[in-house]
């Protein structure tokens, strides 16, 4: 089995580390920075606290960011990028914030829309301005890859983009930034990194160091997401769930993520689920399939994580998405034959040739009706 390894983030984790951001930014040569950010982190104060903490670099705040971040803020970033000649972005918040501040910094330098690079043909250009990117949810891992996820709500789309470009070049994972996500948001986020590590572990591009990664990141949140999501201020918890989320994101970066991300897309874009819960809601389903199917990848993850077999570890899967809270069904939208084919569609997303056995319209349509 031929495989290679490269991660080109420089990271650097810990309870406080955020305080080191000057530093980066002189080691980026950085002089004027545009920080990008959601509006919750103005009103606490942390907008404030990086720009005064950058030794004056950190000149101008974009903090419109929404969750499932539309083209149009990413256009609006570029703007104020260009506006301003900036030479380096900071992403202070979730896998939002974060992936449109990576887009940006790419996008910037081109003459396109950000929408124009949703369609599958258009090339993505290598340039971009270096981005330090400081995550604020455990979940999403977008601080260590190469992809962001940008939407066209107009048009109906959500999709992942890759570039080399897109990888930052310094993560800052400071836990300290996610002690105010609430426990749903923490559950969420922290389902994204169980389902980024198991994807990951049975990718058809799995390899051996994404493999002990996956690993160590599945059992971190397996072990301690309850604990984060039933006390808050658990910090220890809470510094085992950023480390999860960070590994989980070096574990899929290379081996890229598949089924239950595939189903995702639509079930964020057409019912508005958030990304982790949507992963969450399937991410059993894939494993028995994938294990009944013939791949041994689901009973080797079993057994790495301690668990007698692929069952066990899809009913403790089971029971720790219910005790965070988190739907099991999707009974509640009383879905019509019409949403359940429309849903069968968009699922066919290309993360889906990634699963370890194929996957037909008739499993995905099997999949959606015991959900529904
Ligand atoms: P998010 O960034 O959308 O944030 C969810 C909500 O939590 C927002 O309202 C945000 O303002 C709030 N929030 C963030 N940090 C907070 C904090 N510390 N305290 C209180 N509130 C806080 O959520 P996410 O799950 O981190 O990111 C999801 C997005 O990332 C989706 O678009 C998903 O597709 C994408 N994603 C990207 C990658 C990647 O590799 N680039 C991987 C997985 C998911």
């Amino acid at each position: 089995m031929d495989w290679n390894y490269a991660q080109p983030v420089r990271i650097r984790f810990g309870n406080g580390i955020r305080k080191t951001l000057a530093e980066e930014i002189a080691s980026l040569g950085g002089r004027r920075g545009l920080l990008v950010t959601s509006p919750s982190f103005v009103r606490r104060g942390v907008a404030r606290e990086l720009c005064d903490a950058s030794g004056g670099t950190l000149r101008h705040v974009y903090s419109e960011v929404s969750a499932n971040p539309d083209v149009t803020e990413c256009d609006a970033c570029v703007r104020l990028l260009k506006e301003h000649s900036c030479d380096f972005v900071v992403a202070l918040g979730g896998g939002s914030v974060m992936d449109c501040a990576k887009a940006a910094a790419t996008f910037c330098l081109t003459r396109h829309p950000a929408g124009h690079f949703l369609d599958a043909a258009a090339q993505i250009p290598p340039a971009h301005l270096p981005v330090i990117a400081m995550p604020t949810t455990a979940g999403t891992g977008s601080e260590v890859t190469c992809v962001a996820v940008l939407s066209d709500h107009t048009r109906g789309i959500k999709a992942p983009l890759a570039s080399d470009g897109f990888y930052p070049a310094v993560a800052i994972v400071d836990p300290g930034l996610t002690y105010s996500l609430p426990p749903y948001i923490t559950a969420c986020t922290g389902f994204d990194a169980l389902c980024h590590s198991i994807e990951a572990y049975w990718s058809r591009r799995h390899q051996p160091v994404c493999d002990a990664l996956a690993v160590h990141a599945a059992r971190l949140v397996l072990d301690n997401l309850a604990d984060a999501c039933a006390r808050p201020d658990d910090t220890a918890a809470r510094e085992r769930m950023a480390e999860a989320s960070l590994i989980a994101g070096l574990a899929f970066a290379l081996p890229k993520t598949s089924s239950a991300h595939a189903c995702s897309y639509p079930l964020t874009n057409m019912l508005g689920i958030p990304h982790g819960e949507a992963c969450a809601l399937t991410i059993t389903h894939f494993l028995r399939l994938n294990a009944a199917r013939g791949s041994d990848r689901p009973a080797l993850l079993a057994k790495a994580l301690g668990y007698a077999d692929t069952n066990a570890l899809a009913d403790a899967i089971d029971a720790l998405r219910t005790r965070t809270g988190l739907k099991s069904d999707l009974k509640s939208y009383r879905l019509t034959d019409t949403q359940v084919d429309a849903l069968v569609q968009a699922s066919r997303h290309p993360n889906l040739l990634n699963n370890p056995v194929d996957i037909t319209d008739a499993d995905l349509r099997a999949l959606y009706t015991a959900l529904r």
